[in-house]
């Protein structure tokens, strides 16, 4: 049974969560869930408490049970292929979304960067035209 890399960012931490993307990648300025707002957004967060992801992880519950913290849940993959299915499921749907999420994050300070530039070009094509 493969593992999905997005559930390997929930088991491992290492994905699309606040605390990774500013702590580990230094990509954001705070840990803050862009989600919901919470103060720090880990795998975890986003696995039991994020209420954003309420119909995705009741799903999840209603076969792996409520217990989500990490060992209940991997134990459960391991002995069910239907908790293991159910997990990739929930991992899949919730990580796209924070990625794609991200992406447009990444895209809106670009977007800023090329409205500075061309300001500038005005500033120059400005000071060209005072006499010397
Ligand atoms: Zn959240």
């Amino acid at each position: 049974m493969k593992l999905l890399s997005e559930s390997m960012q929930i088991l491992s931490g290492h994905g699309c969560f606040g605390r990774y993307l500013h702590k580990i990648a230094g990509r954001e300025p705070t840990e803050e869930c862009h989600e919901c707002g919470a103060a720090v957004d880990t795998a975890q967060h986003t696995l039991e408490d994020c209420p954003v992801w309420g119909p995705e992880r009741a799903d999840l519950i209603a076969i792996v049970g409520p217990d989500l913290s990490l060992p209940a849940v991997v134990k459960s993959m391991v002995d069910s292929e239907r908790s293991w299915q159910a997990m990739q499921i929930f991992c899949e749907e919730v990580m796209q979304q924070k990625e794609m999420a991200e992406r447009a994050r990444e895209i809106a300070p670009m977007a800023d960067q090329r409205r500075r530039k061309r300001a500038r070009r005005r500033r120059v094509a400005h000071d060209r035209r005072l006499p010397p």
